[in-house]
């Protein structure tokens, strides 16, 4: 058995926190991730997360120790000791088919979320959709799984520790010209606004709004990489954009999201906000729905 002293600080532990063992401290940068993973211990009470129910399964508990080892700031802590295999093992976490979850989030991304697809040499070899932390236990996960042959960025914040990756693997970077690639030496520059086939079965569709040179990555006409294009909203129930952080253009955003009413998708895979899985053609109503709402505000 692995023991683990959890690095958060106890003399810093949120007021907002429940009593007990699991405790988020105020360096929490407000990301969401502890309570997307583990939404039964941890909720955003405002402007930052906090323990708001004690684990009292195993499950729950695995769900909490996942969250801490994928916080991006170390925020979260324990009074007891744990086994911190049970959280660095669980990543990456299967989603679906051959599509993964890393974990390890990285402040500089603030926390945004990374996937990584596996896929045999013959297909290409494996997919890493954004940067992850270049954490020790991860990379040497991905190795055993089979390296990583091409590093997707979605957009210039979240693009963490794409170096390191692209120095451990030696693999190819696909990034827009609109949000810098050429000045971090991106192997694969993409141009302009049209659809562009890296495979077959892999698309990546520019869709500025976000930032002006934001693209999305679409996978076997299922999963669509969205980075900060498009998540879902938990709280209304439908997918949604965040016109807070539009810091190129809301309009180009409105318009990039009607372009993706041409594509079929069956899950929506974000840096930030929730993952959302349907059926095709509901995922069609609630984009169809997303669009309408954006038109409707400035
Ligand atoms: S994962 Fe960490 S930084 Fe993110 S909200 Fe939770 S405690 Fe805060």
């Amino acid at each position: 058995m692995v023991y683990y002293c959890f690095v958060a600080n106890l003399q810093q532990r949120l007021p907002e926190n429940v009593p007990g063992d699991f405790f988020v401290d105020a360096t929490c940068i407000d990301c969401d991730t502890c309570s997307e993973l583990a939404p039964t211990v941890f909720r955003d009470h405002g402007d930052q997360c906090s323990v708001y129910h004690q684990p009292e399964t195993d499950a729950e508990t695995e769900r909490a120790l996942m969250a801490l080892v994928a916080c991006p700031t170390g925020s979260i802590g324990t009074i007891e000791r744990h086994n911190a295999r049970i959280g660095i093992d669980a990543f990456p976490l299967l989603l679906s088919d051959n599509v993964y979850f890393c974990g390890f989030t990285s402040e500089s991304s603030f926390g945004a979320w990374s996937y990584l697809i596996v896929r045999p040499a013959s297909e290409g070899g494996n997919i890493l959709i954004d940067s992850p932390r270049f954490a020790t236990q991860l990379v040497k996960r991905i190795e055993a799984m089979g390296s990583v042959s091409r590093m997707l960025l979605t957009h210039k914040d979240d693009i963490a520790a794409h170096e390191l990756f692209r120095d451990k693997f030696n693999c190819e970077r696909v990034m827009h010209a609109d949000d810098g690639a050429n000045r971090i030496g991106v192997e694969h520059v993409l141009r302009g606004e049209d659809p562009v086939q890296l495979d077959d079965d892999l698309l990546v569709i520019p869709t500025p709004g976000h930032t002006r040179g934001h693209v999305v990555y679409l996978y076997r006409n299922k999963f669509l990489f969205t980075g900060d294009h498009l998540a879902w909203s938990p709280a209304r129930q439908t997918l949604t954009a965040f016109r807070s952080v539009s810091w190129y253009s809301w309009p180009e955003q409105t318009r990039s999201m009607e372009k993706l009413l041409s594509y079929e998708f069956e899950w929506v895979l974000p840096g930030h906000g929730d993952i959302h899985k349907d059926d095709a053609k509901t995922m069609h109503d609630h984009l169809a729905g997303c669009v309408r709402w954006m038109k409707a505000i400035k």
